[in-house]
């Protein structure tokens, strides 16, 4: 089971919408665990202070080292521990498979202007991002890293297969889909997917699929004819 540790001066955000549809169920089912823990409970003072300002100046509040460190000292026993973080490596569906393998993960969620260089360093900390663009806090970004991972857990899909053809599995987008009714607006589904051929059906999906891809993610079509030809 994978046990997941969220450090956060936010828990009441968790699980959040985690708590829903199939990674809730999966919760439930204990396919997986989450704990959370209020970086607040190690600031000492009676203000409960988590940030101070930036050294050198300069806008925001920064996570104070001292009280993240005694939260991870506290917490953390072992696996992969990641810091939500618009300078980290970009989440990517490879990575969410790597993740999906691990026993424990640590997820530290910065607010403000975010946390102290020195703590990244010390604890070794990776760096995860969800994409190009700046967040009010780590939170709404862990949220969206666990859902990735946790999809990917054995029996949180109901059906393995829906897993291999989606989009990111073969650097290809999904194909096109439809379902009934068989007209709607004056528009048909397309005649070979209700012509029962398996085979004809898998061959369309696929040129589909790498027509989309060439269409819609120049950049991903070309990591796919560099994974063909390697
Ligand atoms: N001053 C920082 C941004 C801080 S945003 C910078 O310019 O890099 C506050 C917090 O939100 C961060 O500490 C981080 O935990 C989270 N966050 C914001 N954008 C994110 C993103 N794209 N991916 C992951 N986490 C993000």
């Amino acid at each position: 089971m994978l046990k997941v540790k969220v450090l956060t001066i936010f828990p009441e955000m968790f699980p959040g919408f985690l708590g829903y549809s199939l990674t809730g169920k999966a919760l439930e089912e204990k396919k997986w665990q989450i704990d959370t823990v209020n970086i607040r409970d190690y600031a000492l003072d009676k203000h409960k202070s988590v940030d101070d300002t930036p050294c050198g100046g300069g806008a925001g509040m920064i996570m104070r080292p001292d009280v993240l460190g005694r939260a991870i000292e506290d917490n953390y026993n072992s696996g992969r521990i990641i810091y939500m973080s618009p300078r980290g490596v970009p989440l990517s569906q490879k990575l969410a498979h790597e993740l999906a393998n691990e026993e424990n993960l640590t997820i530290i969620c910065g607010r403000f202007e975010g946390i102290d260089e020195r703590v990244i360093e010390a604890y070794n900390i990776e760096e995860v991002s969800i994409g190009d663009y700046i967040l009010t806090g780590g939170e709404q970004a862990s949220q969206i890293l666990l859902d990735s991972v946790i999809r990917l857990l054995p029996g949180v899909l109901g059906n393995n297969e829906s897993l291999e053809d989606e989009s990111f599995e073969n650097c290809l987008l999904e194909y096109p889909q439809y379902t009934r009714p068989i007209e709607w607006n004056g528009k048909k589904v397309p005649d070979i997917l209700l012509s029962g051929h398996h085979k004809k059906i898998q061959d369309w999906r696929k040129q589909q699929a790498i027509d989309t891809t060439k269409q819609k993610r120049p950049d991903l079509f070309k990591i796919y004819l560099d994974s063909k030809n390697s």
